[in-house]
């Protein structure tokens, strides 16, 4: 039993929403019997809610959150740009050898739009990854500002527009809704 038509997600845009889309579909997947890898690029200092979740649903669903530290500009960075570039790349590689397992369904590349925006990953790399997809396992891709040669190749994309978010109005992530 599994996915007889995987097909390639993006869930892209500035409003929030692409993360949590993403776990919603990895619970009612989990649900129908399907294995659920989430490979979490940027993110991975901060303990996050559902990786608490995930942790209780183990092998079903796992998460590895993959990125070292967030990756800004400026004085806030946790880590420098090569070593994010590194972070990114094994990244890739693991997810890219678990998609090609057969041991998950749906894998999910959490933020790793971001991390192509950010010039970690070279588009041609994810460009290669989404042409090898095995036909039976969906492929989930988030983050802000996808790239349109991914989006071209998705069969689903979704674009979340901020209509409001109470970070302008100064209220900052809470934990277990942001993360
Ligand atoms: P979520 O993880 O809540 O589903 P997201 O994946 O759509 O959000 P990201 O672009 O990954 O959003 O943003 C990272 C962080 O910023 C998250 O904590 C998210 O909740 C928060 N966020 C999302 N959209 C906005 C926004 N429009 N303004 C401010 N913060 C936002
Ligand atoms: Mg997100």
């Amino acid at each position: 039993m599994g996915l007889n038509r995987g097909l390639v997600q993006v869930y892209t845009g500035d409003g929030k929403g692409k993360t949590t889309a993403s776990i919603g579909l990895a619970i009612r997947a989990v649900g129908a019997g399907f294995r659920v890898l989430m490979v979490q690029f940027i993110k991975g200092v901060r303990k996050t809610g559902e990786l608490e979740t995930a942790a209780l649903l183990v092998p079903k669903f796992r998460i590895v959150p993959a990125g070292k530290g967030f990756v800004h500009l400026g004085s806030r960075s946790e880590s420098s740009p090569s070593d994010s570039a590194e972070a990114a790349m094994d990244a890739l590689a693991f997810a890219w050898e678990c998609m090609e397992s057969g041991e998950y369904d749906v894998v999910i590349l959490d933020e790793v739009n971001c991390a192509l925006s950010l010039g970690l990953i070279p588009v041609n790399e994810i460009v290669r990854m989404i042409e090898m997809k095995p036909k039976d396992v969906e492929l989930v891709l988030t983050g802000r500002g996808a790239d349109p040669k991914v989006m071209e190749m998705a069969d689903l994309v979704t674009e979340m527009r901020e209509v409001k978010h109470p970070f302008r109005n100064g209220i900052v992530a809470r934990r277990g809704i942001e993360f």
